[in-house]
């Protein structure tokens, strides 16, 4: 796995038939499948017939719930959970989702993936008018909104399409009222958010279509931008009047966020990693003997470099699966030590030899140097970094914590430059044009932090220097 960009957040819902499925139980296992997006929090909520029960906590999915925690819970005909890493707020008890409020027309619990860039200047104006605000997160706006426009409005979903109108940014949202399930995407289509269903008809919503198959149901289809789905005694109703006709859904789902076997789009994540790898070889030959990729997201586009190149793939590395997000941060002078720990080398496979070490992204460039360091001290002959996207020049702020300019290494030196700081023999990025055709040529997508371009206008904010880099 990549280190040094957190994932995102990860969203699950679901509606049953007459309580045929036990909705606690699936979304707790759903939830184990979309953890890649998020490790700080997690939380599921509950409806058993118009009453909502919710727990939340800090923690992955398994440190989190246990089965005293969910025979407390109960059983239900909805719920809705989520695993979150924070682009936005702290990472306390206070910001984990889903949000649970009851408010004059009734309970409402939400949950959601993304980030509103309006968020301060909605608050401000809520507050103005008289709210109060429990945590940091920008879900407790989204909820205060939808609350505030469900006031003026006949239902809850026209109060949603409401909020739609005025929140900024990227969500993909879930949410609950006493009798209805609904899923929402913002107008651009920045985060992934589709619809499942099992064979006895119960409805699914997930920000991965890898989260269907854990509870015995199959991706239908890809949630529109703009879209707003209500399901309320098993019907479904779509509105569409918001709808864009075409997306722009992060390009980086496809590099490193998503899970391999999810399906976004209609692209196969694993196959656009594939893909990539093998038009990176096309791009940046090497002349070396063996591939390697950087576990966990460099491994698919390194077994695409070397199909492409006929140079053959090996493991390079060892990571260690059991080092969580409470590990120690170490003093200056334990990082080497805590880098070993993280992830070795496999020496026989790559000393004396040529060796092209594949990534999904480099970042800052220290933990690529740190990396390149293992293999040198593995004795690898030669290091050629091959990148399978291309370098970020320009910060995220639609839901990912992708870093301001002046941390970012590509803003800083030119392509010789990095070579020679992160310690490589030689370095090649794919370039953008072949990113998006190994994905699939005819999808528009968000690529705001490669060339600039964002497909919303970004908030004037001058030092966005959220960055927190793990320690390989
Ligand atoms: S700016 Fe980059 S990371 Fe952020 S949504 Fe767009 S493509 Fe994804």
């Amino acid at each position: 796995m990549k280190s040094s960009i957190h994932e995102e957040c990860g969203v699950f819902a679901i509606y049953t038939k007459n309580f045929s499925y036990d909705a606690t139980k699936s979304c707790f296992f759903a939830l184990h499948a979309l953890q890649h997006r998020g490790q700080e929090s997690c939380g599921i909520a509950v409806n058993n017939k118009g009453i909502i029960k919710n727990y939340k906590n800090t923690g992955l999915v398994s440190e989190v719930f246990n089965n005293e925690k969910i025979e407390k819970l109960g059983i239900g005909n909805m719920a809705i959970g989520q695993v979150r890493y924070s682009t936005t707020g702290a990472s306390c008890v206070e910001n984990a989702q889903p949000l649970f409020i009851k408010h004059v027309k009734g309970p409402l619990a939400l949950a959601y993936n993304g980030n509103i860039t309006n968020a301060a200047e909605l608050r401000k104006k809520f507050e103005n008018l008289g709210a109060i605000f429990q945590s940091s997160s920008d879900t407790e706006v989204i909820a205060y909104a939808i609350t505030y426009n469900r006031i003026k409005t006949n239902s809850i979903e026209e109060a949603v399409k409401k909020t739609v109108k005025i929140l900024k940014g990227s969500f993909s949202i879930v949410l609950m009222s006493a009798q209805k399930l609904i899923a929402v995407k913002d107008t651009i289509g920045f985060r992934p958010l589709c619809m499942g269903k099992t064979k006895e008809g119960n409805i699914m919503f997930s920000s991965e279509s890898c989260a269907f198959s854990i509870v015995g149901g199959e991706f239908v289809r890809e949630i529109k931008p703009g879209e707003i789905i209500t399901i309320q005694n098993g019907k479904i109703k779509l509105d569409e009047s918001l709808c864009k006709n075409e997306s722009r859904l992060c390009i980086f789902e496809y590099v490193y966020f998503a899970r391999p076997d999810s399906i976004i789009e209609n692209s196969s994540v694993y196959k656009a990693r594939l893909e990539s790898g093998k038009l990176l070889a096309k791009e940046h030959p090497a002349k070396a003997d063996v591939v390697v990729g950087v576990p966990y997201s460099g491994v698919i586009a390194a077994k695409g470099y070397s199909m492409e190149s006929g140079l053959e793939y090996c493991d390079g590395f060892v990571k260690n699966r059991y080092i969580g997000r409470s590990f120690i941060e170490p003093t200056q002078s334990m990082r080497e030590s805590v880098v070993k720990i993280k992830l070795s080398a496999i020496e026989p496979n790559v000393k004396n030899k040529r060796v092209v070490m594949v990534d999904d992204s480099i970042v800052r460039g220290t933990t690529c140097k740190r990396i390149v360091k293992i293999l040198r001290n593995a004795k690898a002959k030669e290091v050629h970094v091959r990148i399978s996207c291309p370098c970020f020049k320009n910060p995220c702020y639609f839901g990912t914590d992708i870093d301001s300019k002046e941390n970012l290494i590509a803003c800083k030196m030119n392509l010789e430059e990095m070579r020679e700081y992160i310690g490589a023999d030689s370095l090649g990025f794919l370039s953008l044009k072949n990113l998006k055709k190994a994905i699939n040529e005819k999808q528009k997508f968000c690529v705001g932090c490669y060339n600039g371009k964002y497909p919303q206008s970004i908030p004037n904010i001058t030092n966005k220097n959220k960055f927190d880099e793990e320690i390989y």
